[in-house]
């Protein structure tokens, strides 16, 4: 606001006179020692002084003349504020409103007794703020411009601020602006203040019932709902996958009607906590009613994060509740659904999601199931998606492979690569393997879909060959299923003699419970890939059963470190030291090790004091096409061969 006050306006005037005294002195010597030489300025002292009384005499007028006016406007401004017949006191003065009258420049000049109640303040304390105080009481800034509105004539809106009291109160208040003119000149404001706290408050309590839910203080459905929505548009935007977490608790019902609903409650407060312990920012946890919460994470990019969430909740949940002197214990079933393989809007993920935690009540409760489009289609033609996936078998082009690189922790270059089989569905668009491999398994066409990927491996090492690039190897992931048939070892091999490639350029990869299934079987299976040369590989390790005495009598070569271990690396002491011990483990075994899922730099950083061989993440990149590849292995000279 910034306005002249009586006092200043004196200050500066007679600095000003000050000023011009100055220079007119300045000039008036300067242009004397022109004309009358040098040692003219001290005969002329006695004139200096002269010129002095001279400019008094000069100037005294026109000052006279600045404060007469100065005082003149003043008092008209204070005659139009201050009511002189005082029609409309008593209305200042018993107004239930608080009323403020401010001056031209926007400073509090008066204020009613309710201003007073309300504020705490006496007017010589609000007079004694400087702007930067008058601003945290008041908001002082926020009334600058429905003055000038209310000075030009415009529809004033009734605008909100919020007051603090001189007992450290907030009070909000709703304010309008009535300006005091008189022949057009603006002598101050009134500002008409209403308190409308406990309205507001009220407005509050009443949004957070119809949103929040009122025993565990999560959200509820309908603010569930509403936020899925934003981030769905979010996700379409961005091109991302976004999942949510259907949780039913199991057991509840008898803790419910064992020990009332008191204890009930409190077993719900029990879980929220925990439930909102397992999430990150920006994730939302709400309790839809009964037994029943759901999470909301807004961004994934692997079905592997929301199964992550899911664990967490599993063991976090598991854990005994204690409600006073109570240890109760209650499980979850929880279905995964995520956007856009099982819907696309809030209603349908929520439905893929409920159908996936009925199917993992189904298979035996406290556990976590993903929901596959394969389960939307048994309500209506399962058939179509087997017949989906057995025609993409056979069709070249909707099943493709990208490959994720695998560098070196030390040197930072591409060592070798991991296959990754794709889905590019005609409507439900592109697949990830977790979304069809189980379903391939079930219907036994693994097989093809593993032979198709390793023809496929194959042709490009060949093609590397043939341009005369050195290939690096590639692994392949193989299922249990696939293992344990009685053909599979000399069918890959035959596919690799085929395309003339060394087995030594191919990997395979299982998981440890590949290994557990069929151990017989599976491990006759892996001896004779070893032996012809293929190198073995672990995946996951970790994530299973962790059972090293089995890997020792199997025999492998490399041993992938889960994600889960590597993923809080250097802020987890408990997973650093497990995968140093991993690390030191398999050296002293003579197995190479590699880390997955590395995303961060940080993580890399202990993964090379720790003397991991070679990473692969999201970190150096994702699966990509094979000219990718290809152009990460060989745009350098030195790599080609
Ligand atoms: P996997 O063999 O453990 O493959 C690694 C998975 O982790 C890949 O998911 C990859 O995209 C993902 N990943 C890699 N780096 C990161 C990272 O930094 N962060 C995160 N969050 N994820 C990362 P994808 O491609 O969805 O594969 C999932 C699983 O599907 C594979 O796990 C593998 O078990 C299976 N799979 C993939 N291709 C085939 C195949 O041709 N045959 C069989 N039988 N299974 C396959
Ligand atoms: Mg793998
Ligand atoms: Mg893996």
């Amino acid at each position: 606001m910034g306005a002249m006050g009586p006092k200043r306006a004196w200050r500066k005037m007679f600095f000003g006179l000050f000023v011009v005294e100055f220079l007119t002195g300045v000039f008036y010597q300067r242009v004397g020692r022109l004309v009358f030489g040098k040692n003219w300025y001290l005969q002329t002292l006695n004139e200096s002084a002269i010129h002095l009384i001279w400019l008094v005499i000069v100037f005294s007028p026109v000052i006279y003349a600045y404060v007469l006016w100065y005082e003149r406007t003043r008092s008209q401004q204070l005659s139009i504020i201050e009511d002189k017949d005082n029609k409309f006191e008593s209305l200042f003065l018993k107004n239930s409103s608080s009323i403020v009258v401010l001056d031209p420049t926007g400073r509090p000049l008066r204020f009613n007794p309710t201003f007073e109640t309300v504020s705490g303040y006496t007017l010589s304390e609000v007079q004694a703020m400087d702007e930067r105080r008058l601003q945290e009481v008041l908001q002082f800034c926020e009334w600058t411009e429905p003055m000038q509105r209310a000075v030009n004539g415009e529809e004033m809106e009734e605008f909100e601020i919020s007051l603090k009291t001189k007992s450290g109160r907030t009070r909000v208040m709703k304010n309008s602006v009535i300006p005091m003119t008189k022949m057009r000149r603006v002598g101050g404001y009134y500002v008409v203040m209403r308190d409308v706290t406990e309205a507001r408050d009220a407005e509050l309590r009443m949004w957070k019932m119809a949103h929040f839910d009122t025993i565990t203080h999560l959200c509820n459905r309908d603010m569930f709902v509403g936020r899925l929505k934003d981030a769905l548009d979010v996700a379409k935007k961005a091109s991302v996958r976004l999942a949510i977490l259907f949780i039913d608790l199991d057991g509840f019902k008898n803790i419910n009607d064992a020990l009332g609903h008191r204890i009930g409650d409190e077993v719900l407060k029990s879980v929220a906590g925990r439930l909102v312990e397992c999430v990150s920012q920006g994730e939302t946890v709400a309790r839809f009613g009964g037994d029943e919460f759901a999470i909301l994470i807004p961004a994934v990019h692997h079905v592997d994060e929301a199964s992550d969430v899911a664990k967490r909740v599993l063991s976090a949940i598991a854990n005994n509740h204690v409600v006073e002197s109570y240890q109760l214990s209650v499980g979850a079933s929880i279905g995964i659904a995520v956007y856009p393989v099982s819907g696309d809007a809030p209603e349908a993920l929520l439905q893929s999601a409920d159908q996936a935690m009925y199917e993992a009540k189904r298979n035996g409760r406290n556990r976590y199931v993903v929901h596959l489009p394969v389960m939307q289609q048994i309500t209506y033609s399962r058939l179509t998606l087997e017949n989906d996936l057995r025609s993409a078998v056979q069709r070249d082009h909707e099943l493709f492979v990208e490959y994720q690189p695998q560098v070196d922790v030390k040197t930072g270059r591409v060592v070798s690569a991991e296959a990754l089989v794709r889905w590019n569905h005609p409507t439900l668009g592109p697949l990830l393997p977790g979304e069809f491999i189980p379903l391939a398994e079930e219907i036994g066409i693994i097989r093809d879909i593993g032979r198709g990927v390793l023809t496929q491996v194959c042709k490009q090492i060949r093609e590397w060959q043939q341009a005369s690039k050195r290939p690096v190897p590639i692994s392949v992931n193989v299922s249990a299923a696939e293992l344990s048939e009685e053909s599979f070892t000399a069918e890959f091999l035959n596919v690799l003699e085929e395309f003339q490639v060394k087995p030594s350029l191919i990997a395979i990869e299982i998981t440890e419970t590949t290994l557990m299934k069929n151990e017989d079987k599976v491990g006759a299976a892996l001896g004779e890939l070893r032996r012809a040369g293929v190198t073995i590989c672990v995946d996951d390790f970790g994530r299973g059963y962790n059972s090293l005495g089995l890997l020792k009598r199997l025999s492998v070569d490399v041993l992938k470190i889960d994600r889960m271990f590597v993923s809080k690396i250097h802020e987890d002491l408990a997973d650093r030291s497990i995968v140093s011990a991993l690390i030191s483990m398999s050296h002293a075994q003579n197995w190479r090790v590699i880390a997955e899922g590395v995303e961060r730099v940080e993580d890399l950083d202990v993964l090379r004091e720790e003397d991991c061989d070679t990473y692969q993440g999201f970190l150096f990149s994702p699966s990509i096409s094979p000219q990718w590849l290809d152009e990460k292995l060989f745009s350098h000279s030195d790599q080609a061969g």
